[in-house]
């Protein structure tokens, strides 16, 4: 895949640009807060409608303005020609909802399932070393954007979980309002007791009725809820085992085989990989079965698919808490290159890859190996002394083919060269 174009309105630092790419590898250079990484960004945003950086649409829209638009034309490896826009507005109407517009070769997309897959571009920034560091969210985030990227329908089915349990947390603190579910149930059973009468004409309190509808509604969300995560558990664990084998590779390459990356799903207890959906449907129905006391006490659902983690292990031990911050870094590069061989396998396509700032924070070893990997693909990095990037390296005039530089200064960025001005 290779980018051709792109133009930004209203964007973070950008008024309007565009540019457009050959291919080749394309450095863009600048002093501090100049608007390299928001050139990137806006690039990234075109795979999945959602910024490496921030998940607040409205944070995007350049200060003063009521709109930002992105938009990329690429060429992918199958010779075709497409695009991908997208333009948000954080109130569109008179009830200040906000809308957010995305394109497919002109086309509008109305679901944002469907923008999934289309434009691969893989992001290398320093926030992904919270994927080890930071908590669980960060790596779940990872995975479903990883997965999602290969495959719709688990985008769609991550969001009917959310619809979906977010009516079974509202039905749990309605209940937990009304006393707890045995509370309840003893009044069903009272009510039981009271048939007679209610058939003789005398009045039920309408609380007590809603006990039996209560206990039932939540029946019919946790056989949904058992039946969307299953498939999302089932993805999870066999995207985790495939990531598990690439990173390791990967670090081993990296470390001479001295260091040794182990990635597990972390779910609910009794979870395991070789298990079918089936089986884990029926157990996710029995954990929350078996938690719905729990969960009315909580006024929320404690286990399930928004609960995962992934465990990564540095030869055996738990790598956030023990790794040192160089070891850290490279287990993070092992996953982003097991991200790129994932994207490349399933989808076909060599995606375009993002370098943020990463290179002067990689040592000689780490530098070469991304060196490596990122052969053949069209690259796109940001720097603040391009001097330092490519040292009269092999790579910088040989197989990585021609060098365009373009300098950012304050939200405009300058014609590529061939080599850095000044
Ligand atoms: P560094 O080398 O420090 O990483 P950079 O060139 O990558 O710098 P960016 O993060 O791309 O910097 O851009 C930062 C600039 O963008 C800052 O000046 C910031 O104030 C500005 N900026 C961020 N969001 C907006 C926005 N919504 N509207 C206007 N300006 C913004
Ligand atoms: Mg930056």
């Amino acid at each position: 895949m290779r980018l051709c174009s792109v133009e930004l309105t209203n964007f973070r630092n950008y008024d309007h640009l565009q540019l457009v790419f050959p291919d080749g590898t394309h450095v863009l250079y600048g002093a501090n807060a100049q608007g390299k990484t928001n050139l990137l960004e806006a690039i990234y945003l075109c795979t999945c409608a959602r910024s490496h950086r921030t998940g607040r649409d409205e944070e995007l829209v350049r200060h003063g303005s009521d709109f930002y638009r992105v938009s990329v034309r690429f060429l992918t490896d199958r010779n075709l020609e497409e695009s991908v826009s997208l333009e948000y507005r954080p109130s569109s109407n008179r009830n200040g909802t906000p809308s957010r517009t995305i394109c497919y070769n002109d086309l509008e997309v109305t679901r944002l399932s469907d923008m999934m897959g289309l434009f691969h571009a893989i992001i290398f920034a320093p926030e992904d070393l919270q994927i080890v560091k930071g908590g669980p969210g960060e790596r779940r985030r990872f995975l479903n954007v990883l997965i999602s990227r290969t495959d719709r329908s688990y985008f769609r089915d991550l969001q009917d979980f959310w619809r979906i349990i977010g009516q079974r947390n509202r039905l749990l603190k309605h209940i937990k309002s009304r006393g707890s579910l045995s509370a309840r149930e003893e009044t069903v059973r009272l009510c039981g007791n009271l048939t007679a009468f209610d058939q003789d004409g005398s009045e039920l309190d309408i609380e007590e009725i809603a006990a039996p509808q209560s206990g039932a509604q939540l029946d019919v969300w946790d056989a949904q809820l058992a039946s969307v995560s299953s498939s999302i558990l089932k993805k999870r664990l066999d995207y985790t085992e495939k990531l598990s084998e690439y990173a390791a590779l990967s670090l081993r390459h990296l470390t001479s085989s001295r260091e040794q990356l182990d990635i597990q799903y972390r779910g609910f207890s009794g979870l395991d990989r070789e298990m079918g959906r089936e089986t884990i449907e029926r157990l996710y129905l029995e954990r929350l079965r078996r938690g719905r006391e729990d969960d009315i006490a909580r006024g929320s659902t404690s286990n399930g698919p928004h609960r995962d983690d992934l465990s990564l292990a540095l030869n055996g031990v738990e790598a956030r808490l023990f790794s040192s911050q160089g070891q850290q870094r490279s287990i993070v590069l092992s996953l982003k290159i097991a991200e790129l061989m994932i994207l490349t396998e399933i989808a076909g396509e060599k995606p375009i890859l993002l370098l943020d700032d990463v290179m002067s924070e990689l040592d000689s070893s780490r530098r070469s190996l991304l060196m490596e990997v990122i052969q053949g693909h069209q690259v796109f990095i940001t720097c603040t002394d391009p001097a330092q990037i490519f040292p009269a390296s092999s790579y910088a005039q040989g197989s990585a083919g021609s060098v365009y530089y373009y300098p950012v200064v304050n939200g405009t960025v300058g014609s590529g060269t061939n080599a850095p001005m000044g």
